[in-house]
């Protein structure tokens, strides 16, 4: 399945398609119209499910479902509430079903200290087994974890698995730091959409793009305003749309990011794995014109993933002008086009140049993202090249002082905090308007770098360290 190319896929209000990531369609809330659920599930633009077991029966009719249906995939195990019926036959079982090609992972799995069905002891034993199973399997883990934060970090961090999640996430956020560290996702289902739910909101728009995941749990936990009836995958977009306005991106942006995680968790489905040179987040088209940079920054993404919100950045080659242009087509179409992607685009100053004129003479706005060093890197002061072509420029400050900024962002060039400093104040004079942005990274002087920005004439702007985009 290509989740990128489903044209028959009408969509309330995107055309991304979701993956469910967990639900129960094997239990019997969904006997009498499992067919219609599954086509309404089509019909609201989700492109997979994992339906997961969660005791030996269920786990036999998840994958019995995975057989059925083409968009529906497995997984198998037994939850911690039903841990007390676990017996040896049952991981010669998971481990038969997992050959399966459809079953993707292990679980549901955990500790529920809040229920306790089962002893606290057993569901202890029975969940350090699904972890070694899914290590010996090759498989990632669905954990449930409820009141039980110690003793799931605990087992987790002994276990040596790093690949899975926290389904249905309820804990707080030094437990998602914690799990993520761990490299697993966490993943949101309908409490998120609750009134009640603040410092659950508070987690999700806090947690990394490259982490998040989403669910119904159908059918429990229906999100608002559908409460009071069955969940069913179908309802997945009310929280979708939860998430994005808590993280304030689009819906497209919630289904981009969270289907290409599933599909790399679960090895669902393709995803580009060509590096994009425009991509649109939100209102505003990016354009990716190098992935070359002067700084190595601590932060920065492009050391450890090739996604932003879900968009491939790494470039197989630096695109020219022609290509830039075909990429963005109609530039008045969006709200800004900012230059930025995985590197300094002033390292390519006279295609930026010509871009952006051409950008500013189609009715466009131009942005550009740079680390500030372009009069460095050219040997002459550059600001007045791009007056009249640029509105706006966001410049990484990234620290109180040199000591600070060559240990944060590790620049190749001699003086580059200095030139930093240098380049704000040539820069407020020839572009409307400039901001200095921070990244909150350890070491960094947050309120000390607002008061240079201040100083400097320009505008300021605290990026969230790990959120990107
Ligand atoms: S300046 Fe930007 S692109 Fe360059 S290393 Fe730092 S975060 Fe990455």
């Amino acid at each position: 399945m290509n989740l990128s190319m489903d044209k028959n896929r009408p969509s309330a209000e995107n055309n991304r398609p979701l993956i469910d990531t967990h639900c129960h369609l094997e239990m019997s809330a969904f006997d009498p119209d499992r067919d219609g659920v599954m086509e309404r599930a089509r019909n609201a633009g989700i492109a997979a499910i994992v339906t997961v077991g969660s005791d030996l029966e269920g786990s036999e009719k998840a994958v019995m479902l995975a057989g059925k249906y083409d968009f529906v995939y497995a997984s198998v195990g037994i939850h911690p509430h039903d841990a007390r019926d676990y017996a040896p036959e049952a991981a010669e079982r998971i481990r038969i079903w997992s050959r399966e090609e459809k079953v993707v992972a292990i679980g549901e799995t955990g500790l529920d200290y809040h229920y306790d069905h089962s002893p606290r002891d057993i569901q202890r034993r029975v969940f350090e087994k699904h972890l070694d199973l899914a290590l010996e399997l090759g498989l990632p883990v669905i954990i449930h974890s409820r009141d039980a934060k110690a003793d799931t970090l605990k087992i987790l961090s002994a276990s040596g698995v790093s690949r899975g999640v926290m389904h249905c996430f309820s804990g707080d956020m030094e437990m998602a730091e914690q799990v993520m560290a761990m490299g697993l996702y966490v993943s949101f289902a309908g409490p998120v959409t609750f009134k009640n739910a603040r410092s659950l909101q508070e987690t999700a728009s806090s947690i990394p793009d490259e982490y998040l995941l989403i669910e119904t749990d159908a059918p429990y936990l229906t999100p608002v305003p559908l409460r009071g009836k069955r969940n069913e995958p179908s309802f997945l977009l009310h929280t979708a749309r939860k998430l994005a306005e808590l993280r304030g991106v689009s819906v497209d942006d919630i289904a981009r990011i969270t289907t290409l995680n599933a599909g790399r968790l679960f090895g669902i489905g393709r995803y580009p794995r060509e590096g994009k040179i425009a991509y649109k987040i939100r209102d505003s088209l990016y354009l990716n014109i190098t992935n070359r940079c002067t700084n190595a920054c601590s932060f920065c993404i492009r050391f450890h993933s090739d996604y932003v919100k879900g968009h491939n950045l790494r470039l197989g080659h630096e695109p020219d002008l022609s290509e830039l242009k075909e990429a963005i087509g109609d530039p008045s179409e969006y709200r800004e086009v900012v230059f930025c992607g995985y590197g300094e685009p002033l390292l390519r100053l006279d295609l930026v140049k010509a871009l952006a004129a051409w950008i500013k003479e189609r009715g466009g706005r131009v942005r550009i993202n740079t680390n500030g060093h372009g009069n460095l890197i050219y040997g002459r002061n550059i600001l007045p090249e791009l007056a009249g072509m640029v509105d706006s420029m966001s410049i990484s400050l990234d620290a109180q002082d040199e000591e600070t900024y060559t240990a944060v962002c590790k620049p190749s060039l001699n003086g580059a905090y200095s030139g930093v400093i240098a380049f704000v104040k040539e820069a407020v004079k020839y572009i409307p308007d400039v901001t200095v942005t921070v990244v909150d990274a350890p070491g960094v002087d947050v309120e000390r770098c607002e008061e240079i920005a201040r100083e400097l004439g320009a505008g300021f702007r605290l990026r969230r360290y790990n959120v990107v985009g």
